[in-house]
């Protein structure tokens, strides 16, 4: 299933910072067919588009693990993210 965020994803716009010939690839296997097992959704998902990072690129999911965990003990918040 498509992630709902293909229009308003600068990674799937192709307006992230670094484009290094993989986009075509992951765009395939993350946005159009895996959105829960990419990074920029997890973060999204957890805590919130705010907080995704330009620089944030789908396979990245360490870093989006320690994003949403500093953010959840900072502000207290609840951890929405469920992996599947
Ligand atoms: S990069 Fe991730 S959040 Fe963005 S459209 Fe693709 S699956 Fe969705």
């Amino acid at each position: 299933m498509p992630c709902e965020r293909l229009t308003g994803c600068p990674y799937y716009g192709e307006n992230t910072p670094i484009y290094n010939g993989t986009g075509t690839t992951y765009r395939k296997t993350y946005c159009e067919a895996g959105k829960t097992n990419c990074a920029r959704y997890m973060v999204y998902a957890a805590v919130g588009p705010e907080f995704v990072p330009l620089d944030l690129y789908p396979t990245m999911t360490t870093r989006a693990e320690q994003i949403i965990a500093e953010l959840t003990a900072k502000n207290g918040w609840s951890e929405r993210w469920q992996p599947v």
